[in-house]
């Protein structure tokens, strides 16, 4: 048994035998400390994060402040720009036209491009998308598809630009489209810039075709009630990889243990499919999730029987599920112990 199955094992011991808040402060009959089921959840998840995931064991640390549309627009203006990163062609098929804070990925298909999220604005979908696809040889005429993975600004903010000059169609999670409808569901959807206009909805899991590419959209909430994440196969050369993209990672959604033990099941329906559909490439829409920054630029000097820095093993991006699931579960039971 390895470290990490075996903090998972006492994660899920402890909280089978003492429920979540019964016995936080218990100990064995030696006097030996048993930790907290959130202590033990959150040891789990940071044990599954070594050595892959450095960017994912931030989820175990505090959460984050609830996003809100005050916060969001009142810091409006005043972010400064991401710096820019790539574009690159990170597969044959997937190209990174995004920036350093916020990704955008688009898949290269044989009846054009499949886009998937718009960036926070038009300034970004101009320099990101528009500047990427070009210099990459492709032309954003031939957006055909947006899928928004979630209903936060950062995601579709340049979409009304990107949608009134190419009209492709635009799919987002059912639950997302309603929230941004409901003035009243700021937790969900802040409601910064302006909302595009839905065409296609995923109520639960559908595939969509472009030419020679299938990919599969399947609603895992929590991150937001519709978020999605993106299932698709991937070219290197003569070898195929298949890729989750995560569509929703942080918890910035309040001190909700019910939304958070959601996000931990949605993580643990996807670690299992990983390893049903041997899931090899774990990419993320933020870059200091997915450590695109670091990756990408090791694409340039890959040498031709070089490992490709975004593939890893099944079993090791279902780690990466590990971490999802088991930081969620130490919050929902931090909080709950807490008693708020
Ligand atoms: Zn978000």
């Amino acid at each position: 048994m390895n470290a990490g199955r075996a903090l998972w094992f006492s994660a899920t011991t402890v909280a089978f035998f003492c429920g979540i808040a019964a016995c936080a402060e218990s100990g064995t009959a030696d006097g030996a400390a048993i930790p907290s089921p959130s202590e033990a959840h959150f040891a789990a998840g940071r044990a599954a994060a070594e050595p892959d995931f450095p960017g994912l064991v931030t989820l175990c640390d505090a959460m984050p402040p609830a996003v809100t549309e005050a916060r969001v627009v009142g810091n409006e203006g005043r972010r400064p720009e991401p710096p820019p990163l790539g574009p690159a062609r990170v597969f044959d098929n997937l190209l990174f036209v995004g920036n350093r804070g916020i990704s955008a990925w688009a898949l290269d298909t044989s009846d054009g491009i499949i886009l998937i999220d718009a960036l926070a604005s038009e300034k970004q979908a101009r320099a990101g998308i528009e500047d990427g696809l070009r210099a990459l040889g492709l032309d954003p005429e031939d957006i055909r598809i947006l899928v928004i993975s979630h209903g936060h600004g950062d995601h579709y903010g340049g979409a009304p630009y990107l949608v009134g000059k190419y009209n492709p169609e635009v799919i987002m999670g059912q639950p997302d489209w309603d929230a941004l409808a409901d003035p009243d569901n700021r937790i969900n959807a802040p409601g910064w810039f302006d909302v595009p206009e839905p065409d296609r909805t995923i109520a639960d899991r559908e595939t969509v075709t472009l030419g020679d590419t299938t990919i599969e959209l399947v609603v895992t909430p929590s991150h937001t009630p519709g978020t999605l994440a993106t299932l698709f196969t991937v070219t290197d050369g003569d070898n195929a990889h298949e890729a989750v993209l995560w569509g929703g990672t942080g918890f910035n959604f309040g001190e909700h243990p019910g939304r958070l033990e959601t996000y931990a099941a949605s993580a643990e329906a996807m670690r299992i499919e990983v390893l049903d559909r041997d899931i090899d490439v774990l990419l993320s829409n933020h870059a200091n999730r997915d450590l695109a920054h670091e990756k990408i630029p090791l694409l340039a000097g890959r040498g031709a029987t070089d490992a490709h820095p975004f593939v890893m093993s099944p079993a090791r991006v279902a780690r990466g599920f590990e971490v999802f699931r088991e930081c969620a579960l130490g919050h929902a039971a931090r909080i709950k112990a807490s008693g708020s």
